[in-house]
């Protein structure tokens, strides 16, 4: 899929989630804060337009809802560093990072990776449009809410991240070489949920956007 921004059309390459960055999530997923970021990856095959039906696999135990800010990289990079790191954005977006929570916290329990819980094909809808970050005032401090059925399920500030966009970009570009087109999925606060096949969704971020959609469910 691609995503654009402006007059650009990007090709992400690979998608770095980052887990438990607000602490009331956190806390609702009985999780112990680590002191630095917990990563994870989504390959592209997991992205699919926000705007569109939502198809989520019903095979395999719950899939929970995360509401999150996406940022994407216009600028490539390795070793960036903190005071550099906001140069390298282009954007940003709205995305849920679907995961099948079952098959997550069993991955836990045994001390086994999240790849099938995070990175399953449909597993990171995503803005197809991202606004240019100059029209974001402060990226640091942007409501978002995701409602399932006309029911507030999520509510939040990207203000409550634990690690924020420079430190993340510098941790994150220690170990992932960054390409232009990469997208960073920035952590979701408290409230996720399972949804089901015929939910009805909507999300908004603000100065960003709002998407509504529906689930449906696939073998
Ligand atoms: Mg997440």
């Amino acid at each position: 899929m691609q995503i654009l921004l402006n007059d650009s059309a990007y090709e992400p390459q690979k998608i770095i989630g980052v887990g438990r960055n607000y602490d009331a999530h956190i806390k609702e997923m009985r999780a112990v804060p680590t002191g630095e970021p917990v990563l994870f990856i989504k390959p592209p095959t997991a992205l699919s337009s926000i705007t569109e039906t939502i198809t989520i696999p019903t095979g395999f135990g719950s899939v929970h809802h995360e509401v999150e800010l996406a940022v994407l990289i216009s600028r490539g990079g390795a070793s960036i560093s903190e005071a550099a790191a906001m140069e390298h954005i282009g954007g940003y977006g709205l995305a849920l990072d679907l995961t099948l929570r079952d098959l997550q916290s069993a991955a836990k329990k045994k001390g086994l990776p999240w790849a099938v819980a995070k990175g399953f094909d449909g597993a990171c809808p995503i803005s197809p449009r991202f606004v240019d970050k100059s029209t974001v005032k402060d990226v640091h401090h942007l409501d978002m809410a995701l409602t399932v059925n006309g029911e507030v399920r999520q509510r939040g500030n990207t203000g409550q991240m634990i690690f924020r966009l420079p430190f993340l970009i510098a941790f994150i570009s220690r170990f992932f070489t960054l390409h232009a087109g990469d997208v960073i999925l920035t952590g979701t606060p408290s409230g996720v949920g399972p949804l089901r096949p015929g939910d009805k969704l909507s999300m908004e971020l603000e100065d960003i956007g709002r998407a509504e959609t529906r689930v449906a469910g696939r073998e």
